[in-house]
């Protein structure tokens, strides 16, 4: 059981790893070689926390509980005394950790763990630096720390069983999801198969001359990776990609090393491919759109698959730590799967610089060419009926007779794309039809977001206005199919819902939200219009005066500014609002459910009509429930003093 932790290296890593155990509730110890380092590390915490009580997500309180837990030192020895983990973030360069594991070794308690947060250089290494290799191991976080799910767990070569079990627990209690890379390869799964995009795409561009905005444009839009390879170049660091293959005497494509040898690092810099000085590159769908983006692709799915080769990890471990930890759509087993595996190895056959894997060779001589044939490296036969749906997730709850739609795309704040779309209205479909449902919960993977609205990257080709018409026109009537739920729904907004977010949120009849929520209809900031129905559904439900304060100042609410102007219902601390949201949900499904359907259909008509013709509606509906055995419980339940026990008949 972890429960003192020592970081050592205060820097860009470091300090975002200390601030994240200490608002875990673990006391740290934050060590640099200087004192103005040490500084600098707990300068950025400070700021980092008050951010973060900015953003709402936590209280100030708690903020300063976290910064109380953190003891900075330039004293190895008073850092490490105590500790039962010791977190390495120092330069990346493996004789430096070398000899910082030795001194570890030496003041740290002897049955402590000592892991490095190096991004791929050899934990064997570092733990044959010291007395006890079998208590030395990987913890890999991602920047920012705090922000970003991922750990990946490096198993080295003497790692032991019981120290890779310790920090999944740890990385557990960080609420981080994380991988184990089950072999000391370097790079590990997440930058060793990121680099190949990377690399490839420079290669391309000195070879041919293919200009980086066509390059970046492609497999923005074409495949909906957030950045483009060269974008991407620029955000990880410049001199980063240049230094790693030459000290490994390996090549390194021209246009790297030009901007490297002139100090123009990426974005750190102001410049690297692009100029950031006016901000991030624009990228525009137009000029990739002819690229073959399995050339970058498929060098990328071979080095993933050299890892299930290998049995450094599974591809479902691949595809999460790469989405997670890069942002990676679907991950590029996957993908290899939906592009076809026999396309992935004919792009390799023509490329002199990769060699295929024989799995990928082996898959495609036995037929396993992913979806079109039914088996990849994922089976589509079985997923047909376990894992119904890919961008949602759907739960029951059989005793509170509450069903859960969760959005569920976390690496990408859950924003909604055409296939999710489709799987919203099929879900919808599937509990409509299920009697035992008697409230629908809608709400967001992960504690970020609940939806931040339209995933741009699938409006494709946008000079086709027609098909983001047609786009629209089916997620209005799959919000439509979501208004008129026959029973009872609630939007459980645990983080921001923004634009088409927002929208599907009003398509709900209840919204509660927790503290931390931004919510609005933000579509105006992008020079967009809401197109999913909440424009209509803002002015009904809040009148024409707040659905203009809401729409045409696109602004984002906090939690308790969309309470107070109706936008939503309730709004709970954070901490207790997955509890009190399921309550709220259990409280809904006991409405009797006869007369909650009747009701919801005439108040959601009533807007429309005229008002003899919704009095007229009104009556009908009144005069049916009268006939039905629930008013009968209604009113027992009432003389007797007890809750009633509705069953729709
Ligand atoms: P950084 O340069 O921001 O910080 C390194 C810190 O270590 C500096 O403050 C330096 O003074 C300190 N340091 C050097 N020698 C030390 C010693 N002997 N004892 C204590 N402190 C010492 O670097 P970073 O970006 O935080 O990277 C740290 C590690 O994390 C590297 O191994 C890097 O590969 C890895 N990493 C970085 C990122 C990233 O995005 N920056 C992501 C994942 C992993």
């Amino acid at each position: 059981m972890v429960s003192n932790v020592a970081v050592i290296g205060a820097g860009e890593m470091g300090h975002g790893i200390a601030e994240l155990a200490a608002l875990r509730g673990f006391k740290v110890a934050l060590r640099d070689i200087k004192q103005e380092y040490v500084d600098r590390g707990m300068e950025r915490i400070r700021w980092s926390l008050g951010k973060l009580v900015e953003k709402k997500e936590i209280t100030q309180a708690k903020a300063d509980e976290a910064l109380a837990r953190i003891a900075p030192t330039v004293d190895l020895g008073k850092a490490v005394r105590d500790a039962d983990l010791v977190i390495e973030a120092v330069f990346e360069d493996l004789d430096l950790k070398k000899k910082v594991f030795a001194e570890l070794d030496a003041d740290a308690p002897s049955d402590a763990i000592l892991a490095s947060n190096t991004s791929g250089l050899s934990i064997t290494a570092m733990g044959r630096a010291t007395k006890r290799p079998h208590k030395v191991v990987g913890m890999h976080f991602f920047n920012p720390v705090v922000m970003m799910s991922l750990i990946e767990i490096v198993r080295g070569e003497d790692t032991g069983d019981d120290t890779v079990r310790a920090m999944e627990e740890f990385s557990r209690q960080l609420g981080k999801t994380a991988i184990v890379c089950r072999k000391d390869v370097p790079g590990f799964i997440t930058t060793r198969t990121i680099a190949n995009y990377m690399y490839e795409a420079a290669w391309i561009h000195d070879e041919e001359g293919v200009p980086t905005e066509v390059l970046d444009s492609a497999m923005k839009f074409q495949v909906g990776f957030p950045m483009g390879p060269f974008e991407l170049a620029d955000r990880v660091g410049i001199d980063l990609l240049y230094n790693a293959p030459k000290k490994q005497g390996l090549p390194v494509p021209a246009c790297i090393e030009a901007l490297a040898t002139v100090g123009k690092h990426g974005q750190k810099t102001g410049e690297g491919f692009y100029d950031y000085r006016g901000g991030r590159p624009t990228i525009a769908p137009e000029p990739g759109k002819d690229f073959d983006v399995l050339r970058i692709l498929a060098p990328v799915i071979n080095e993933a698959a050299r890892l299930v080769e290998w049995g450094v990890a599974s591809p479902e471990e691949i595809d999460l730590a790469m989405r997670l930890g890069t942002a990676f759509p679907k991950g590029p087993l996957r993908l290899a799967d939906e592009y076809g595996v026999d396309r992935v190895l004919a792009a390799l056959e023509g490329s002199k610089r990769h060699k295929p894997v024989e799995l990928l060779r082996t898959k495609v001589a036995s037929g396993e060419l992913g979806v079109a044939s039914g088996q990849g490296f994922y089976s589509y036969v079985k997923e047909a009926e376990a894992m119904a749906y890919e961008t949602i997730a759907v739960a029951k709850d059989p005793e509170a007779m509450v069903a859960t739609l969760t959005l569920n795309r976390p690496d990408r704040l859950n924003t909604i794309n055409p296939e999710m779309v489709e799987e919203i209205d099929r879900a919808l479909a599937e509990f409509e039809a299920d009697e035992t449902v008697r409230c629908l919960v809608v709400t967001g993977a992960g504690e970020k977001s609940f939806s931040a609205g339209a995933d741009v990257t699938s409006f494709g080709d946008v000079s086709k206005s027609y098909k983001v018409w047609s786009y629209s026109r089916r997620t209005q009537q799959t919000f439509r199919r979501l208004a008129d739920f026959p029973r009872p729904t609630l939007a459980a907004i645990n983080g921001y819902a923004f634009g088409g977010g927002c929208e599907l949120a009003l398509a709900c009849d209840f919204r509660v939200a927790a503290k931390r929520a931004k919510i609005g209809l933000t579509e105006l900031s992008l020079g967009l219009v809401p197109g999913a129905g909440g424009m209509v559904r803002a002015v009904k439900l809040l009148g024409l005066a707040r659905a203009k304060q809401i729409v045409l100042l696109a602004s984002r609410f906090s939690a308790d500014e969309a309470r107070a102007i109706g936008l939503v219902n309730e709004v709970y601390e954070n901490e207790e609002f997955p509890q009190r949201a399921k309550e709220y949900a259990a409280k809904l499904a006991k409405s009797a459910p006869i007369a909650y359907r009747l009701a919801k259909t005439v108040l959601n008509r009533a807007a429309d009509a005229s008002t003899d013709a919704g009095l007229e509606a009104e009556s009908l509906a009144f005069g049916h429930t009268t006939s039905t055995e629930d008013v009968f419980e209604g009113i027992q339940a009432l003389m007797e003093k007890r809750e009633p026990k509705f069953k729709g008949q």
